[in-house]
């Protein structure tokens, strides 16, 4: 496969590993096989020509509701305040499917960061359902832009509130991911 050229290649490209992942380790494999290929050969090119959607953020809402009220980031229940997963400076959005728990430690600590990039300096890969929020937000953004189609060279790529560039097309293996940052039973990782 080529590598990405547009945005919405890049954006989709992301979502379609992180289905292989998320697949993985619902179904505890040691190693990405065939099985989590096809996942991700036929869900990318499903989004690509539009035969098929990314899911709800409405799903990513139901979850918010199921998990326990934490930090989205540490899982610690002291000291939440609400955070903006696209930070709000950056043109992130003020409603709440953009709003995420966060502890005042991991809060200050991120600062202006964008998450991708505050995650990354912390050598922590994003839980799959954290990423799988930013990413459903981050297609909202370009969609309501007009920048699904802009190659990747495109200037205006720098005004967008969030970091494309980390976005993810290379998934540790099934063992070093979470799907939260707390581990979820059953039902809730079925969401
Ligand atoms: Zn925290």
């Amino acid at each position: 496969m080529p590598p990405p050229s547009t945005v919405a290649e890049s954006l989709y490209w992301s979502y379609a590993n992180l289905a292989m992942a998320h697949a993985a380790l619902v179904q505890r494999a040691n190693a990405y096989g065939r099985v989590q290929f096809m996942i991700r050969a036929r869900l990318y090119k499903g989004l690509c020509t539009g035969t098929m959607n990314m899911g709800a953020l409405a799903d990513d809402e139901r979850l918010k509701l199921v998990l326990p009220q934490a930090c989205c980031y540490c899982g610690s229940r002291e000291k939440l305040s609400v955070d903006h997963l696209i930070a709000k400076h950056r043109g992130g959005l003020d409603e709440g499917d953009n709003m995420v728990w966060s502890c005042r430690s991991c809060n200050s600590s991120k600062g202006a960061k964008d998450v991708l990039e505050w995650l990354r300096g912390r050598d922590q890969f994003p839980p799959l359902l954290l990423l799988r929020r930013y990413l459903k937000l981050a297609v909202r953004c370009c969609q309501e832009r007009g920048m699904m189609g802009a190659p990747l060279h495109d200037g205006a790529i720098a005004e967008l509130p969030f970091a494309l560039a980390l976005v993810p097309h290379q998934f540790p293996v099934p063992a070093e991911l979470s799907l939260w940052v707390v581990p979820l039973d059953h039902g809730e990782a079925a969401l």
